[in-house]
C-alpha cells in the first residue's frame, strides 16, 4: 500500500461515525499520601466519579470528577446519579464526534451538575481524540503552551513542618507554594507565611483560606503578611460575600482571588467587578473543558489573572485534563495545581511526572493517558 492509500484510509477512519455503545459512572475511593486539611473540609479519601465511555468499535474514554460537596454540592452518590440515570442514557448510540451539539443538550436536560457534565465531557473528548490520533487539546482550543510548573500545597500544623515539606518539595522541582490558612489561629497562620518565606526567600507563594475567614481576620492576614510577598490570597471570604469582597480588595493591596465562589461566567464578572484580582477555574465548577477554555478567555478580557487547579485529590485522568486546560488558556500565571501528586497510588499505567519543575502536556491522543483498569476495580466503591 503506497503513503497515499494509507492515509486515505487513517482519514477515512478519522471520520467514521464513533458511535457509543456503553457509559459506566463508577465510583472510586482512593487514599491520599497524608490527610489534607483545609478550612471547611479534610480531605484523606478522595471520592471520585470516573466516566467510561465506550464505542461500538472498543475504543474506550475516561474522565473524572471529584465530589465536593463544600465546592460544587457534589456528593459522589449523586455524581454517579447524574451520569448512570440522566446523563449516560441520553449518549448511547450517538456519534462521539458531535460532541459540539451534543453537549447544548446536555446541558439543557440536567442543570448544575457540573462534575458529572465536565466528567463526561472528558470521557468523550479523550474517546474522540483517541479514535482519531488528536491531542484533546487540540480539539477544544489552540494550544499556548507545552509545559507548566505547578504548585504544591501546604497545610501542616507547625511553621517548621511546612518549612521541612517545602525544602523536600523543592529538592524535587516545586517551586511555587500554596499555604493552606483560615485553619489555625490568626497569629500562627501569619507567622507561618513568614516563617515560609524566610527560609525560601526566591520561590513562589500564596495563602488559600477556603472562605475560613470574616472581612476583619482576612485584612489582618492580607496586611500582616505583606512582608511575606504572596502573589495572592485565594477566597478569603464565604463564597458569596460579595459586599465583603468589595470591601476587603479596598482595604489591602494584596491581590485577592476568587475560588469556591466561580461556578459560571456572571460569577467571574462578578468577582472582577468586586475587585478580586484573579480566579481559579475548576473543571468541576465549570462544567467541562469547554467552558473553562472560554472562562480562560474571558479572565484574558477582565484582566484578571487565572489559577488552574484539579480538586482534591483527583487521579492522572483529571490533572491531565487540568494541564490540557492549563496549556489552552491564554495564561495560567497564578499557577496550576495538579492533585494526583497527592494520592498514595494512582489509577493510570504512567502518572503524569514532574520533570526539572514542571509537567509537560502528555503526547498522545486523547487525554494523553493510559487507565489502568485493574487499579480502578481495586478503589471501585462496591
Ligand atoms: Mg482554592
Amino acid at each position: 500500500m503506497n503513503v497515499l492509500a494509507r492515509t486515505d484510509k487513517s482519514e477515512r477512519l478519522a471520520q467514521a461515525p464513533l458511535i457509543i455503545r456503553r457509559v459506566d459512572a463508577i465510583p472510586v475511593a482512593l487514599p491520599l499520601k497524608s490527610p489534607m486539611k483545609m478550612a471547611n473540609a479534610t480531605v484523606s479519601t478522595a471520592e471520585n466519579l470516573l466516566v467510561r465511555v465506550e464505542a461500538a468499535g472498543g475504543q474506550v474514554g475516561w474522565g473524572e470528577a471529584a465530589s465536593a460537596p463544600t465546592m460544587t454540592g457534589d456528593t459522589l452518590g449523586g455524581l454517579v446519579a447524574a451520569v448512570r440515570d440522566h446523563l449516560g442514557p441520553m449518549l448511547v448510540g450517538q456519534d462521539a464526534r458531535e460532541w459540539p451539539s451534543l453537549r447544548p443538550r446536555l446541558h439543557q436536560a440536567l442543570l448544575g451538575n457540573g462534575g458529572a457534565h465536565s466528567a463526561l465531557e472528558m470521557a468523550l473528548l479523550d474517546l474522540a481524540g483517541r479514535a482519531s490520533g488528536t491531542r484533546l487539546i487540540d480539539l477544544v482550543a489552540r494550544p499556548r503552551r507545552e509545559v507548566v510548573k505547578p504548585m504544591w500545597l501546604l497545610g501542616n500544623k507547625t511553621a517548621d513542618e511546612d518549612v521541612a515539606e517545602a525544602h523536600e518539595k523543592r529538592r524535587l522541582g516545586f517551586d511555587f507554594f500554596k499555604l493552606k490558612v483560615g485553619v489555625k489561629p490568626l497569629k500562627q497562620e501569619i507567622a507561618i507565611a513568614h516563617a515560609v518565606r524566610a527560609a525560601l526567600p526566591k520561590t513562589t507563594l500564596c495563602a488559600d483560606a477556603n472562605c475560613g475567614l470574616m472581612l476583619a481576620e482576612a485584612k489582618a492576614y492580607a496586611e500582616g503578611t505583606r512582608k511575606a510577598r504572596l502573589m495572592f490570597v485565594e477566597q478569603p471570604l464565604a463564597y458569596d460575600d460579595i459586599d465583603g469582597l468589595k470591601k476587603l480588595t479596598r482595604a489591602t493591596k494584596v491581590p485577592i482571588g476568587i475560588d469556591e465562589g466561580i461556578h459560571s461566567f456572571a460569577d467571574i464578572r462578578t468577582s472582577a467587578a468586586a475587585g478580586a484580582r484573579g480566579v481559579s477555574l475548576k473543571l468541576i465548577k465549570l462544567g467541562g473543558i469547554s467552558a473553562a477554555v472560554e472562562a480562560g478567555k474571558l479572565c484574558q478580557k477582565l484582566g484578571l489573572s487565572v489559577n488552574i487547579a484539579a480538586k482534591i485529590a483527583e487521579s492522572s485522568i483529571s490533572s491531565a485534563a487540568a494541564l490540557h486546560l492549563a496549556c489552552a488558556v491564554p495564561k495560567a500565571d497564578w499557577g496550576v495545581s495538579l492533585t494526583h501528586f497527592y494520592l498514595g497510588e494512582d489509577i493510570v499505567r504512567r502518572p503524569l511526572p514532574l520533570k526539572d519543575g514542571l509537567v509537560a502536556l502528555p503526547q498522545g491522543p486523547g487525554l494523553g493517558i493510559e487507565v489502568d483498569e485493574r487499579a480502578v476495580e481495586r478503589f471501585r466503591v462496591k
